[in-house]
């Protein structure tokens, strides 16, 4: 069986760069890997082109964010780029800086406009 691999970029919320490992199983992406990253090589090998579409699961060997070790992390809904997700119903998205309510999931925020 052939697998269908990617990595996408996430953000810790520190302002750290990583990326994680995602695999597609049946229709769906799971994470398998995270790997600290530094920019400019993210540039350079297009992972920062990655999209990917469909649900969005943690596999459970999966180690967590390299610099919080966050397992959980949320998909923006203003820029849909990957970020921790830390406890706690408000997140602010480290790339665009667009804060939202956390699902409970914590899989995804909505983000509502005005303040910034
Ligand atoms: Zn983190
Ligand atoms: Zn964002």
């Amino acid at each position: 069986m052939r697998k269908e691999a990617n990595i996408i970029l996430a953000k810790c919320k520190k302002d750290q760069l990583y990326g994680i490992r995602i695999e597609k199983r049946d229709n769906d992406w799971v994470r398998t890997w995270a790997f600290a990253l530094k920019e400019e090589m993210a540039q350079k090998e297009g992972f920062d082109k990655t999209n990917f579409t469909g649900n969005f699961y943690t596999d459970e060997e999966y180690p967590g964010c390299p610099y919080c070790g966050a397992k959980k992390c949320f998909v923006c809904g203003k820029c849909g780029k990957v970020n921790c997700y830390e406890s706690g119903s408000r997140v602010i998205c480290g790339w665009c800086g667009a804060s939202g309510k956390a699902s409970n999931d914590g899989e995804s925020i909505d983000v509502s406009g005005g303040g910034f």
